[in-house]
């Protein structure tokens, strides 16, 4: 190893049995969208999540474009969708012409607070505007409080999409996560817990909604002899050779999962004693599949900010990164409503986005590098260097 080889947050972990699939698409010169691996893929991952069918994108935003056609969100409908997320959650709802209301987090699971929504819901119902649909986020390989969020969303009649593109092989209640809700959603982008290099999918037991969401996907060619359409449509569909790399892939999804639940674990045994920091919970009754570490560093407890954090972590050669900033704190979404976990404390996602840091967490991780990631962390909280930081900032005049 290389002394100061630059550790990544969350590479590409290849199991070495892609070649093979890929060997096959170009044998048989299955190159073009469709062929053998695409439909074999759909197969295995309906198996893997005991659902009826799956049908493959070529990423996870498209897979929630097709969800919310799907469920008929047109121009001018409301669409709810989790605050505290990546971006890609919600933009599919904009190329619909659909209005966003954000819903905040919860502490147990850092995602959609059930509060939030019964109060997003009630206000809506009163308007005569419900939602068409709800994009529940299961954030960073956490699901969600599902059973809560879905006694809700059914006593309003609201449909909701799980998006589950970074949880793929967790589970809520020994079910797999992003099999919760009306269609879940996957991502196999390149950092995500498995990888097609690009893609994603849509799974669900509604199997009109399976063959919409193929429809849509193929430029919604209507059942005539010549080329005629109805209704807009998107090319949309995996290609048949990134599927073959999602096959081998899902064959070692567990092992993904097992061994980043070690790199947790041992980041928490490590780290924890550290009072400054704690760690993101796991909901009971859950199992995260852990694609990213994530920690709060506590400012009641330290002047060590995130920002602090990043950097002295990038001058020795270790990504991290900070939590996602919540979409209503967003210039794009600055006029649209947002409803807090509690009316009356600071909304949940927006202490997380100020006091959290990603900490690198890929399956191929070395545990060489992953001790490099917890000395230089330990340094970073050593009394001196806390007195020093501090010190700094009086003579800086930041305090
Ligand atoms: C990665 C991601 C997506 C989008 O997936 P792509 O395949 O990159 O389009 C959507 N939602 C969340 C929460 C993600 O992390």
């Amino acid at each position: 190893m290389k002394d100061n080889e630059r550790i990544l947050l969350s590479s590409p972990h290849m199991s070495g049995k892609e070649q093979k699939y890929i060997r096959e698409a170009f044998d048989s010169n299955w190159i073009a969208p469709l062929g053998p691996n695409v439909t074999n893929f759909e197969l295995e991952l309906a198996q893997y999540t005991n659902k009826k069918g799956a049908s493959v994108t070529s990423s996870g935003t498209a897979a929630i474009h097709l969800s919310l056609a799907c469920l008929g969100v047109e121009k001018g409908d409301s669409v709810f969708c989790s605050s505290f997320t990546f971006i890609a959650s919600a933009n599919p709802a904009l190329y619909l012409g659909a209005e966003l209301t954000f819903i905040d987090s919860e502490p147990s699971s850092w995602n959609m607070s059930p509060q939030a929504l019964e109060r997003a819901l009630f206000a809506a119902s009163k308007e005569n505007k419900l939602p068409k649909a709800i994009i529940v986020v299961d954030l960073y390989g956490q699901s969600a409080d599902m059973d809560p969020l879905l006694d809700i969303a059914d006593l309003f009649g609201v449909p909701i999409i799980e998006d589950a593109a970074e949880s793929l092989g967790a589970e809520y209640k020994n079910k797999k996560s992003g099999t919760l809700g009306k269609i879940g959603i996957f991502s196999f982008n390149g950092n995500k817990i498995i990888t097609t290099s690009g893609g994603g999918a849509i799974i669900s037991d509604d199997e009109e909604i399976l063959d919409k969401a193929f429809f849509l996907a193929t430029q919604a060619k209507d059942a005539a002899p010549y080329y005629q359409h109805s209704l807009v449509g998107y090319n949309y569909r995996m290609s048949n050779v990134l599927a073959g790399i999602g096959r081998a892939q899902l064959q070692v999804l567990d092992d993904r999962v097992e061994k980043r639940r070690e790199i947790f674990q041992n980041y928490h045994k490590e780290l924890n004693t550290i009072e400054e920091l704690h760690f993101m919970p796991e909901l009971k009754q859950s199992k995260s599949n852990r694609w990213l570490t994530t920690l709060v560093i506590d400012p009641f407890m330290t002047t060590i900010t995130p920002f602090e954090f990043m950097d002295r972590m990038n001058q020795v050669n270790i990504e991290t990164r900070l939590l996602w900033k919540p979409l209503h704190m967003q210039p794009l979404f600055k006029n649209n409503k947002f409803y807090k976990h509690s009316e009356k404390t600071t909304a949940v996602s927006e202490l997380l986005f100020t006091m959290g840091i990603c900490i690198p967490s890929g399956s191929n991780l070395t545990e060489e590098n992953q001790y490099r990631v917890i000395e230089e962390a330990k340094k970073i909280f050593a009394p001196n260097d806390k007195v020093q930081s501090l010190l700094n900032k009086v003579q800086t005049g930041q305090i």
